[in-house]
Order: structure tokens, then sequence, then C-alpha cells
């Protein structure tokens, strides 16, 4: 194998698997690591890979997935920064529920220790204060996100709106902490997946 072609070798492979250690890349292309750190040097000067301890990493903006994110505390999924609804705790603690559903649940959980909660809303993006926010639940939309589903909306003026096209009903903050927990609770009706 030509230098150049084991370097398209090392770039598939990194392609796929992100990390590999200079061993690991010696056996898959049967030679010596020594030959594997020359051929990796144009790689390295190129910052289409990094260099680790005893290894190399693909280059951040080349990566599938970003570095390991933060996930729900409730649920464990992924956060989606324009669900994510962000719970601010003594001693500048910050916690992370992938939607409002989540959130609500977890501020319920922790009631009293929630300093402020913020999410967004849900047209604007905008950045809202989680009891200031208007809270829509049983609508056709489907987000993707947890069961029974809750949107957020900065004005109520555009949570009406968005009702009148789309259904659902809108709750205040209080009374969208009760009717999650209720819903939850509900044998009959737990749809939580
Ligand atoms: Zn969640
Ligand atoms: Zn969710």
């Amino acid at each position: 194998m030509l230098p150049v072609e084991r370097q398209n070798r090392i770039k598939s492979l990194m392609q796929e698997r992100e990390h590999m250690k200079i061993s690991e890349l010696s056996q898959e292309l049967n030679v010596s690591e020594m030959t594997i750190h020359r051929d990796l040097k144009p790689l390295i000067d190129q910052e289409y890979v990094i260099k680790t301890f005893g290894g190399v990493t693909l280059s951040q903006h080349l990566q599938k997935s970003p570095p390991s994110q933060e996930v729900c505390v409730i649920c464990q999924r992924d956060i989606n920064e324009r669900l994510a609804y962000r719970l601010i705790l003594p001693n500048n603690q910050i916690e992370m529920a992938c939607c409002a559903h989540c959130g609500l649940m977890r501020h319920r959980q922790l009631s009293g220790n929630v300093i402020q909660a913020i999410c967004h809303d849900f047209l604007k993006h905008t950045t809202i204060s989680a009891p200031d926010t208007w809270y829509v639940m049983d609508t056709s939309i489907n987000i993707g996100c947890c069961q029974p589903q809750v949107l957020t909306f900065e004005q109520k003026n555009d949570a009406e709106k968005f009702i009148k096209g789309f259904g659902g009903q809108i709750y205040t903050f209080e009374e969208a902490v009760t009717a999650v927990h209720e819903k939850m609770d509900c044998p009959s009706c737990h749809q939580h997946e």
C-alpha cells in the first residue's frame, strides 16, 4: 500500500471510529507504529485528527456526534437546546431537562430548592422564566420529546393562537406542574416511553 492509500484508509477508519490507538492502526494496516506515525503527521498538520495519549482522535468538527452532551436529568434523552428546561439550584448548580414535561416533573420534585427555571418559547425560541410561561398540553403537533407533551409560550396570546390551529389546552405554571404530575401518575393515561 502506498502512503497515500494508507492515509485514506486511516481517514475512513477515523470517520468510523473517531478515536484510535496507534497500536490499533498499526494492526489494521499491517505496518509498524513508526509508519503509522509518519502517515499521521500530515493528517495532524491538516488538523484532520488530533493527537491524544497513545492515539489519535478525529477532529471535533468532523465528528458525527458532538462529544458526550448533557442528558435530561429525568429521562436521559439528549438535550435539544430549543426544548430544554433549565433548573438553577443553590451553589450555581444547573440541571437540564429535555423538555418542559421533564422540567416540570423535576421542578415539582425539587420544589423549594429551585432558584430559577428557564425554558424557551416554542415558536420564537426566546428565553422565558418558567413561572411566567404559558404551557400547552394535549396538542396535536408532535415535538418528538416526552409524552404527555408540554409546549411553552411566552405570550398567552401566542398560546391561544397555537391551540386554535393545533388543539390543546393552556395551563399556568402551577396548573402545568400539577397536570403533568397527575397525567403521569394515572396508569390508564400513562404514555411515557
Ligand atoms: Zn427528559
Ligand atoms: Zn422530553
